[in-house]
């Protein structure tokens, strides 16, 4: 299906693209990828979102996710049977060795076969990855925008299978843009004690492993970071969610069922407001070889799905799009596309090194260079620190 739809072309401007072929109609899906390599956040995982090891299905039930976010064991959810898990949790296993949750026998073996034969039990308490872990969530903390897991599962892939690295030559690879003078934010210098002190944990642990050594110098470390940071893709999965929507399609409900459904669902959401905020999802992050070449606009003509649930992707146009134009995402949240063109532009700089000359920003261009109102806390705000 996908290659039909667009061709990659390079380009000296923005490097690689994706350009449609055809004309594409609004709501269609242009492709379909599952990641190269994904993996939850480490906070989101110590904090109990309950994920599958290898494609980030959710594995609790909406009803248990509901109590869990809500701070309240008595909560009954109406419907159970739109609740997607509550048919899907007899395939549930868990590794024997390492007692980690996998949401069926194939992930689990996909996952031993591309990492999990090395992780099992370097992940156990106090075991080395486990320990490394626990550097990373002290100079991490949600909301989180990348993972040492991740770097851990990609090491391990890369010495269970070598020819992996080939791989990472499809990924966008430059640590800083030498014609913006401007370097990675999360390799600015407010971080560098913390990823030198990182670095050197990294190099203790695989010290001796010859075919991680390009990663372990302090030039390859950074480049890995920041070739994570600027290609990773943010995944999010919900049970509540994927039964909120399976019960707003049912169509056998009365109008009193529809509203005092309604109502419930409303209610839920308020009382997370109050416990949890915005954190309601299983959060991590992934690498996908053709989706990252998609280019960044602010007035995007595409955007990223999570139809499955799990790591799996979609890309689905917003609009119509024509033969020979390029398909383009938001790196952007909804709240930051609504940002003054400024505040986009310093964003995207300095997580994806990047100067947007998009349409919008091209419309926007006389706009004075100043900050949105809602950007006065926006200093650091995915790595705080302690001298902050
Ligand atoms: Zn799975
Ligand atoms: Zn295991
Ligand atoms: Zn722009």
């Amino acid at each position: 299906m996908n290659e039909s739809k667009f061709k990659i072309v390079n380009t000296n401007l923005k490097g690689r693209s994706l350009v449609a072929n055809k004309v594409i109609a609004i709501d269609e899906v242009i492709l379909e990828e599952a990641p190269f390599v994904c993996s939850q956040f480490s906070w989101n995982k110590a904090y109990g979102y309950l994920a599958c090891e290898n494609c980030m299905l959710p594995l609790e039930t909406a009803e248990q996710n509901v109590r869990r976010l809500a701070f309240d064991p008595s909560i009954i959810l109406p419907f159970p049977e739109s609740d997607p898990v509550i048919h899907l949790q007899q395939k549930f296993v868990q590794c024997q060795e390492c007692s980690l949750k996998f949401c069926s026998t194939e992930c689990l073996e996909e996952a031993k076969f591309k990492y999990h034969s090395i992780m099992c039990h370097a992940l156990k308490p106090n075991q080395p990855f486990d320990s490394i872990n626990e550097i990373w969530k002290k100079m991490h903390y949600p909301p989180e925008t990348t993972s040492l897991l991740l770097i851990l599962r990609i090491f391990a892939m890369v010495k269970l299978q070598p020819e992996y690295l080939n791989v990472f030559g499809e990924f966008c690879d430059r640590s800083k843009n030498d014609d913006l003078r401007i370097c990675h934010k999360i390799l600015g210098k407010k971080f560098s004690e913390q990823l030198s002190n990182l670095h050197q944990a990294l190099i203790q642990l695989f010290q001796g492993e010859e075919i991680l050594s390009r990663f372990l110098t302090v030039e390859g470390f950074t480049q890995l970071f920041t070739m994570i940071g600027t290609n990773s893709q943010g995944i999010g999965t919900s049970p509540f969610a994927n039964w909120v929507r399976n019960v707003s399609e049912l169509q056998s409900l009365s109008e009193k069922q529809s509203k005092e459904l309604d109502e419930f669902i409303d209610t839920v959401y308020a009382t997370f407001d109050n416990t949890v905020g915005t954190f309601l999802n299983n959060e991590g992050s992934g690498l996908y070889v053709t989706q990252s070449k998609i280019n960044h606009s602010c007035k995007p003509n595409a955007e990223i799905r999570f139809p499955f649930s799990n790591s799996k992707l979609q890309v689905v146009a917003l609009r119509e799009i024509k033969p020979d134009e390029e398909i383009c995402i938001s790196y952007l949240d909804e709240c930051q596309l609504d940002r003054s063109r400024y505040s986009r532009q310093k964003y995207l700089q300095e997580n994806y090194l990047f100067l947007c000359d998009c349409e919008k920003c091209q419309e926007e261009v006389s706009q004075a260079d100043e900050t949105s109102d809602d950007d006065v806390n926006d200093g650091d705000d995915n790595m705080d620190t302690d001298d902050d």
